[in-house]
C-alpha cells in the first residue's frame, strides 16, 4: 500500500510520495567542483535549499499535526469486495437480498430490464431494492445477445434507460456493465463496437470475470473466501458473481451463500463491501486526488481535497485521515452544509470528504 500523503500545515502539499520534488538533485562531486571561490554565495544558497528540502520531507514522513493521507479504500479499510448477481434471477430477490440486508451488505445486480424474471419483480427491482442501497447494473435488455452495432446499442440503451430512471431520474450516471453469456453466434459484436457503446452511455465494464463465478469456477464458501483473502493480502479489490442463490439456474446453495456472508462479517474491519461503481469511483478519484492543509489559530485545520476526475461522474466522497495535536480528543468536521463529529484514535481523525472546492474544516476539542 502506498497511501497518498500530504504534508502538514506547511503550505506544501504532495500527493504520492510526500517527498520533496528536488530530491532528484543530489550535490554530486561534479556539481560542487564547478563553483569557483567567488561563487560561495550561490553554493550557500544551494546548501540551504537542500537542507530545507530535507526538513520538509521529514515533516511529511514525521506525521506532524495536519499531515493528511487519502485512505486507500472507504473508511480506511484494507481491501474492497464486491458481491455481483447476474440475470435479475428471482431467487436473488427472494433469498440472497434478505441475507445481505440482515448483515447490512450491498451487492451489484446485473439486470435484464426486458426479461420476464425482471418484470415479475419490477417493483422490487425499481423501488425496494435500490432503496436498500443495492447497485443496479446493465446486463443488456433481453440477454439474447447482439450481432451488430445497432442491436448492441438498443440492448444497452433500453436497459440503461430503465436503470437511470431509477437511480438518477434519467440523468447521465456511471453504470456497471456485464456482458451476457449467450449461445455461440448470438454475440458477434467486436470489442471496438462494445467500447464505443459503453463510452456513449457512460458504462464501466466490470473486471474480467474468469475464475469469479460461483457454482462454475468456485465451489463452496471456502473457495469463494479465497478471493476475499486475496483482496485483503494485496490491498486490492475482488469479487464473486452469482446467478441463482437457493434456486433458479447455476445455483449456489443458500447455506453456502450464507456461510460466505458470515465469513465476510468476520473480516469486516478490513473489508469495504461495496458496489462496482462505488469501488470504481473511489479508485479513480483517489488516484488523481491530492490534499492541501493549512492551519488556523492552533485549533483548526483546513483541508482542501482536489481531484482531476470529471466531477459530473466522480463525486463520491473519499476517506481522509488527518493527524491532530496530542491534546485533541475529538473533532468537529464541517464541509459545506455537512457536519459530523469524530473521536481521535491513535492521534488521527478519520472522515469523508467530497472532492472539489469546498474546504473541510476540522476543529479540535480537548
Ligand atoms: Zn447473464
Amino acid at each position: 500500500m502506498a497511501p497518498n500523503v500530504a504534508m502538514g500545515p506547511t503550505g506544501v502539499s504532495g500527493a504520492g510520495t510526500g517527498r520533496c520534488a528536488c530530491r532528484g538533485l543530489p550535490p554530486s562531486a561534479d556539481a560542487v567542483t564547478v563553483f569557483r571561490p567567488g561563487d560561495t554565495a550561490m553554493l550557500r544558497a544551494i546548501i540551504v535549499l537542500l537542507a530545507l528540502c530535507a526538513f520538509l520531507a521529514v515533516q511529511a514522513d514525521d506525521g506532524s499535526p495536519g499531515a493528511t493521507r487519502i485512505a486507500r479504500w472507504r473508511d480506511d479499510k484494507t481491501a474492497a469486495f464486491m458481491l455481483m448477481f447476474d440475470d435479475s434471477a428471482s431467487s436473488q430477490v427472494k433469498f440472497a437480498i434478505p441475507e445481505l440486508v440482515k448483515r447490512q451488505m450491498v451487492g451489484t445486480f446485473y439486470v435484464n430490464a426486458g426479461s420476464g424474471q425482471y418484470k415479475a419483480f419490477k417493483d422490487d427491482w425499481e423501488k425496494r431494492i435500490p432503496a436498500m442501497g443495492m447497485e443496479l447494473a446493465n446486463h443488456t435488455y433481453t440477454h439474447k445477445g447482439a450481432t451488430d452495432l445497432a442491436k448492441l446499442d438498443e440492448e444497452v440503451l433500453l436497459c440503461n434507460e430503465a436503470i437511470l430512471n431509477v437511480i438518477s431520474g434519467g440523468r447521465p450516471h456511471l453504470v456497471s456493465f456485464g456482458i451476457p453469456g449467450v449461445p455461440k453466434g448470438a454475440w458477434t459484436v467486436t470489442n471496438e463496437q462494445i467500447a464505443q457503446v459503453l463510452g456513449k452511455y457512460h458504462l464501466i465494464e466490470r473486471p474480467p470475470v474468469g475464475g469469479h463465478f460461483a457454482s462454475i469456477d468456485l465451489h463452496g464458501s471456502d473457495e469463494m473466501f479465497k478471493l476475499v483473502q486475496k483482496a485483503i493480502d494485496s490491498g486490492g479489490a475482488q469479487f464473486v458473481i452469482f446467478h441463482g442463490v437457493g434456486g433458479d439456474w447455476l445455483t449456489e446453495p443458500l447455506p453456502d451463500f450464507i456461510d460466505l456472508l458470515d465469513k465476510l462479517v468476520a473480516v469486516r474491519d478490513k473489508l469495504w463491501i461495496a458496489g462496482h461503481i462505488a469501488v470504481h469511483q473511489y479508485q479513480t478519484e483517489r488516484e488523481v486526488a491530492s490534499v492541501q492543509v493549512t492551519q488556523g489559530g492552533g485549533k483548526q485545520f483546513k483541508v482542501m481535497l482536489s481531484c482531476k476526475a470529471d466531477p459530473a461522474f466522480f463525486d463520491a466522497p473519499l476517506t481522509l485521515v488527518t493527524r491532530v495535536p496530542a491534546s485533541w480528543k475529538k473533532c468537529h468536521i464541517v464541509q459545506g452544509t455537512a457536519a459530523s463529529d469524530a473521536v481521535v484514535e491513535q492521534g488521527t481523525v478519520r472522515y469523508d470528504a467530497v472532492p472539489g472546492t469546498l474546504p473541510v474544516v476540522i476543529t479540535g476539542q480537548p
